[in-house]
């Protein structure tokens, strides 16, 4: 397998103005419906490049992996080899779950059989969120920046919130009120009963 070198600097990088402080656009984001915030704003100056990158959390395998040491049951749902598990402890939106293999993989070495489960459960997990009262879309991202074991995030974005649309949807959910945990409970016992409608076993309680 051919790689390409990404423990030195490119033409990329090297034609980047690092240490500087990057100009605001007239038509930057910050014209955006959606965009969060108002004011006077600046970009931050641009960073000096770090190659090579550290090693992201669980890169040397399941041993230092927060995913592979967290109890199945820790998980909302889970099957013989995926599992959802909450985000975080607390939110601002209806629900925000996330989508892993139960073993340590990353997307280049997933097998080709859960390759072929992923399409299905991408499907699965986003019908069970929207079973939730007042969702309008399920939002999946994937990153990977900071974690080496897969992980799909699905955010569900509340009906009738336009200016939640789109790219900053994460930046609104950390600014909304937060929702009770009553309330984050009973969407999580709802989500897990629909994925578990169709396989696997419920812990969400
Ligand atoms: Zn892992």
């Amino acid at each position: 397998m051919t790689t390409s070198s990404t423990d030195s600097p490119g033409a990329y990088l090297r034609r980047l103005p690092a240490g500087t402080r990057l100009p605001l656009p007239a038509d930057a984001v910050t014209g955006w419906p959606t965009f969060p915030f108002e004011g006077e704003l600046r970009v931050k100056p641009l960073q000096e490049p770090v190659l090579p990158e550290p090693p992201r959390k669980g890169e040397d395998g399941p041993a230092d992996c927060p995913v592979c040491q967290a109890p199945v049951t820790d998980a909302l749902w889970a099957d013989e080899h995926w599992r959802v598990d909450p985000i975080g402890t607390q939110g601002g939106l209806p629900a925000a779950v996330m989508l892993q293999p139960r073993a340590h993989h990353d997307l280049p070495d997933l097998p080709a059989e859960r390759c072929a489960e992923l399409g299905p459960m991408i499907q699965r997990v986003q019908a069970a969120l929207h079973t939730l009262d007042g969702v309008a879309r399920v939002h999946l991202n994937r990153w990977g920046d900071g974690a080496a074991h897969l992980h799909f995030w699905f955010l569900a974005r509340p009906a009738g919130l336009l200016q939640l649309r789109g790219t900053f949807l994460p930046l609104w959910e950390e600014l909304l009120p937060r929702v009770p945990a009553e309330e984050r409970q009973a969407a999580h016992r709802r989500i897990a009963e629909a994925l578990a409608a169709g396989g696997g076993t419920a812990y969400a309680s």
